[in-house]
């Protein structure tokens, strides 16, 4: 797959406000979108874009809040966010031990090495958010049953 040979080197990314800095050097280890109402609600759009990397690949600057859910997996889901803008910069599941969850969007402006592979939680997507034809759909996580 394509994603195994994406590196990034330095690559930077920040909240809206700027208040919280991310720096990532290392191996993207995958690449996704969620459609998943907590992603929904979460991002205001159909779906969540996001990258996941090893945790030693990304220097995290700045203070975040966090806020802590179950995820439908039984994992616990925290999701990092600037206290002064809201941008959510990173998020950790208890499912992935050792990567975290990068939003691409705060890569904006130098985020075109993007290439999802899947879009997970497809049993909550709506059809007014357009979703590459070619992506593998799965109803919930890959690999899952189906509920
Ligand atoms: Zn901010
Ligand atoms: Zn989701």
């Amino acid at each position: 797959m394509s994603e195994a040979r994406t590196t990034l080197e330095n690559t930077l990314g920040r909240c809206d406000c700027g208040a919280v800095t991310v720096s990532v050097t290392g191996r993207v280890v995958s690449m996704f979108q969620c459609a998943c109402e907590n992603c929904q609600r979460s991002s205001g759009g159909g779906h969540s874009s996001v990258a996941l990397f090893e945790t030693s690949a990304v220097h995290l600057l700045g203070p975040t809040n966090s806020y802590k859910r179950s995820a439908a997996s039984g994992a616990t889901f925290t999701r990092h966010f600037c206290p002064r803008c809201g941008t959510t910069v990173w998020a950790l599941s208890s499912r992935a031990p050792g990567l975290i969850i990068l939003p691409i969007g705060i890569f904006a402006g130098a985020n075109t090495w993007f290439t999802p592979n899947q879009l997970i939680f497809s049993r909550d997507h709506r059809p007014w958010d357009l979703i590459e034809t070619h992506l593998p759909r799965h109803e919930t996580y890959r690999g899952a049953s189906g509920a």
